[in-house]
């Protein structure tokens, strides 16, 4: 009696077991990839964010600027996973990052985004990409719980970036407004991030913070968090761009976009077994793209009120 009670114990655990087991296999195999952090020492100078003004001059800024971290975005048919790499000498931990209301490039608590029109793609024209990305940029500004104030600067002529400068590809080497998109660079941009990474990285976003005179980062406003000096968005000329189908540069630069206002990846990556890759939960912030994704997740919109719902006032 005693036996058999334990077989049916023992038989109703396994049942449980091959339930979940189905459910796992037919949705999502054991493969599962949370996103990974990694840490390389970069040994640049204190960077000059000098800011351009309206007549294109480039004014000095207040502070000096480090780069502190680039968030890239993976192609779904590679093995690989976003990554957030953290440039930091004292490599440990990752800070969290926000922008200070009045220590901001222009020293205002609204916002500003600027659109390149100089490094077009090569398979969607300026017009068709520029308008992808002001509508990215417009969903954000218009979730309900933030007043972002975000103002969009005029494209000038001229390739922008001070990390394209930096990694030799010719730029003015400033900033101009607060979140950069600044154009579809060649692949070789891209293996600076990771070997081969021309081949599945879609887009990246650099974050550079303000530091003090010893190089330490600084937080002006006193919210816990480093104050960012700029964002620097890129996009990979190595993949075929799209409007409205894969790769769609609206669903990439709504997930930058999300970097750029400080929003960091979301949700764990399983490997079905197709072979393609499932988010949990998916969203805008998944770190690898998974098809047109033009709206905002509960999750991204969770994050991104955390963020921003009492800007100015942090
Ligand atoms: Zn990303």
């Amino acid at each position: 009696m005693k036996l058999n009670r334990i077989i049916l114990v023992f038989c109703s655990g396994l049942l449980l077991y091959a339930c979940q087991n189905i459910d796992e296999s037919t949705d999502l195999s054991q493969q599962k990839f949370e996103e990974e952090i990694v840490y390389r020492n970069l040994d640049l100078p204190a960077i000059d964010v000098k800011s351009l003004n309206e007549n294109a001059r480039l004014a000095p800024s207040k502070y000096k600027a480090k780069l502190y971290m680039a968030e890239y975005i993976t192609a779904p048919e590679s093995e690989e996973m976003g990554r957030t790499v953290i440039f930091d000498n004292k490599g440990s931990k990752k800070l969290s990052i926000d922008f200070s209301p009045f220590e901001k490039l222009y020293e205002t608590p609204d916002m500003s985004y600027y659109v390149d029109e100089f490094r077009a793609s090569s398979s969607v024209d300026v017009a068709t990409a520029t308008a992808a990305i002001d509508r990215a940029a417009q969903t954000w500004d218009e979730v309900t719980c933030s007043e972002l104030g975000l103002t969009k600067i005029d494209a000038i002529p001229l390739p922008i970036g001070i990390i394209a400068n930096i990694l030799g590809f010719p730029s003015i080497d400033g900033a101009i407004a607060d979140v950069e998109h600044l154009g579809f660079m060649p692949a070789e941009f891209f293996d600076f991030l990771a070997p081969g990474g021309s081949n599945f990285i879609l887009g990246v976003t650099f974050t550079l913070i303000w530091i003090d005179d010893e190089g330490n980062p600084i937080d002006t406003n006193g919210d816990g968090k480093i104050d960012a000096a700029v964002r620097e968005i890129y996009y990979n000329d190595n993949f075929p761009w799209a409007d409205g189908a894969t790769f769609d540069v609206e669903t990439v630069a709504l997930h930058e976009m999300g970097h750029g206002l400080s929003q960091a990846h979301f949700g764990t990556a399983f490997i079905k077994k197709n072979g393609t890759v499932q988010f949990s939960p998916r969203a805008v912030m998944n770190a690898s793209y998974s098809g047109v994704q033009t709206e905002i997740g509960k999750t991204d919109n969770a994050g991104h009120c955390s963020i921003w719902a009492n800007w100015p006032n942090k």
